[in-house]
């Protein structure tokens, strides 16, 4: 498995994340899934798990992490993004290149990747029918289609 991925020279977000999708989707889902057996999910028994890619070719993961309050349950994608944050290597003059998730994100957690992600943010998440075969088999959203309002201050 790679610990990095091809690095984006700082110029064109945009392009990186469309043009160099075949390359790090398929990557980054499989270490999503490297993460979601990782959760620690005895409550719910439902495991998800997220990489997120930074702009240097790092990858972060995340899992959810459950616990008996239930309120204090994390998801997934925000163990990655505070872990990479908690990293030095993401704020908002920094963003996220893209990031893998085994399940739909939740609005919480959109809000939280908007924080730092551009609108163009791709979110990819396994092609429902073809799970744990990657190559050819990814949906692709973008951070805008899932939401479309984010809260500012
Ligand atoms: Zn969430």
């Amino acid at each position: 498995m790679a610990d990095k991925m091809p690095e984006f020279d700082g110029k064109n977000l945009q392009a990186y994340q469309t043009d160099m999708l075949p390359v790090y989707a398929p990557e980054l889902l499989r270490q999503a899934e490297l993460a979601a057996g990782r959760a620690y999910a005895p409550y719910s028994h439902f495991s998800v798990g997220a990489a997120l890619l930074l702009a240097g070719g790092e990858i972060t993961l995340g899992c959810n992490i459950e616990n008996a309050s239930y309120g204090a349950t994390v998801c997934a994608e925000r163990v990655a993004i505070w872990s990479a944050v908690a990293k030095g290597l993401l704020s908002p003059d920094m963003p996220p290149l893209a990031l893998a998730v085994t399940a739909q994100p939740c609005a919480l957690c959109l809000q939280v990747m908007a924080e730092f992600a551009k609108p163009d943010f791709p979110i990819i998440l396994p092609a429902e029918a073809d799970f744990g075969s990657y190559e050819n088999s990814y949906q692709v959203w973008r951070l805008s289609d899932l939401l479309p309002r984010v809260f500012r201050l």
